[in-house]
């Protein structure tokens, strides 16, 4: 089985990418998108992802539709 080659897969560059605690974790862009630090520069003193590398903003995309689907999930009817 080959690995599907596509221009959105960033799961190479971004390494191990963990499960948010909550939603917050997906949409906060003060924090690393692959590992939830706090940033403080635009390389993650925790994970070394480089913000700068566009997969770096595939996975903050990623990591807000998750968030925006999770949300029409729980949302209250009208
Ligand atoms: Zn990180």
């Amino acid at each position: 089985m080959s690995k599907i080659d596509s221009d959105d897969d960033f799961t190479e560059f971004a390494g191990t990418v963990f499960w948010p605690r909550s939603t917050a974790d997906l949409t906060d862009t003060t924090r690393c998108p692959a590992c939830h630090s706090r940033l403080r520069s635009a390389v993650c003193s925790n994970c070394a992802l480089d913000l700068r590398h566009p997969a770096a903003a595939l996975l903050l995309t990623a990591s807000t539709d998750a968030a925006a689907s999770l949300a029409r999930r729980t949302a209250a009817p009208p």
